[in-house]
């Protein structure tokens, strides 16, 4: 661990101080507006990695065109603080401008583990995801790497698309960080106002009845997404996009549950989108 936390938002800058840095490191991606889920993952770099590398930056091509890019929260300098407390070593800011200079016309893009779920009602928004996780992979040459099972899509592409070009990355998926009523965090809560709030409980409602029901033996894969869907119906201020109960390793919809399935589901609380998962059956 270094003395003080180094800021760098070049691309230049961020290499010269990644030189530095003794390995493994172990990077962090992260939009900002920092909570204590982000702070896990970091936790657990410090744990396992001689140097801990940050990101902030609020990507602009995962979000689409009628998503809430602008109004996306931000407090840099709380992050910041935060970050230090952490011992983290290096934290890269750049602007959209530095991650995507005029004439950027290169993408990664995961194929069919994108299709379903977040992917279909987000058009674009993972070869977002993977093309900045492909350059920050570039850029801070880390040999680990932290994500959070709150996005279980995002991890499952993520880990499919470091096998597939052969990033020498270690990918490691932390679990979910939750409010005590279950309410998985996220820097997105922060648009509920307090009815919503309250309302918000349903996602792991949902998928606690679900879960509650295979632990009882529930094996049909529709009755767990009917028991989710009718939970989330009970509560007037949510609506649902989806639920899913889906192979773990392809995100396929399952008839049966076997061994280890995903449930996840999005909901909208007014204008606010929530997702959560549980993972059962391992
Ligand atoms: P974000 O800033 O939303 O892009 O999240 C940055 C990383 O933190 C991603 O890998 C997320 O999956 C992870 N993350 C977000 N919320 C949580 C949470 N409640 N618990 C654990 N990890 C999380």
């Amino acid at each position: 661990m270094s003395e003080s936390m180094i800021l760098a938002t070049t691309l230049e800058e961020l290499r010269q101080a990644r030189a530095l840095l003794e390995n493994p490191l172990g990077l962090v991606p992260t939009m900002g507006y920092l909570h204590r889920g982000h702070l896990s993952l970091v936790e657990r770099a410090r744990a396992e990695c001689a140097s801990v590398g940050v990101s902030i930056f609020v990507n602009p091509t995962q979000f689409g065109p009628k998503e809430d890019l602008t109004n996306y929260p931000r407090n840099l300098e709380g992050d910041l603080k935060l970050l230090e407390a952490a011992g983290v070593d290096l934290v890269w800011m750049p602007t959209p401008e530095i991650v995507y200079p005029p004439g950027f016309q290169t993408w990664v893009a995961v194929e069919g583990l994108t299709s379903p779920l977040e992917g279909a009602m987000r058009p674009g928004h993972f070869r977002g995801v993977t093309t900045v996780v492909a350059k920050l992979f570039n850029a801070f040459q880390p040999q680990k790497a932290y994500f959070g099972q709150k996005d279980a899509q995002q991890a499952a592409v993520i880990r499919r698309m470091t096998r597939d070009l052969d990033f020498p990355v270690d990918i490691t998926i932390c679990p979910t960080l939750r409010e005590a009523d279950g309410l998985a965090m996220s820097s997105r809560n922060t648009y509920l106002n307090p009815q919503e709030r309250q309302a918000a409980t349903v996602l792991f409602r949902a998928l606690s009845a679900a879960k509650a029901a295979y632990d009882s033996g529930e094996r049909d894969a529709e009755s767990l997404r009917v028991l989710m869907r009718e939970t989330i119906e009970s509560e007037p201020f949510a609506k649902m996009q989806y639920v899913s109960c889906a192979d773990y390793d392809t995100l396929e919809e399952l008839q049966t549950v076997g061994d280890k399935a995903l449930l996840s589901m999005a909901v909208t609380l007014g204008k606010t989108r929530l997702i959560d998962n549980f993972v059962i059956g391992d």
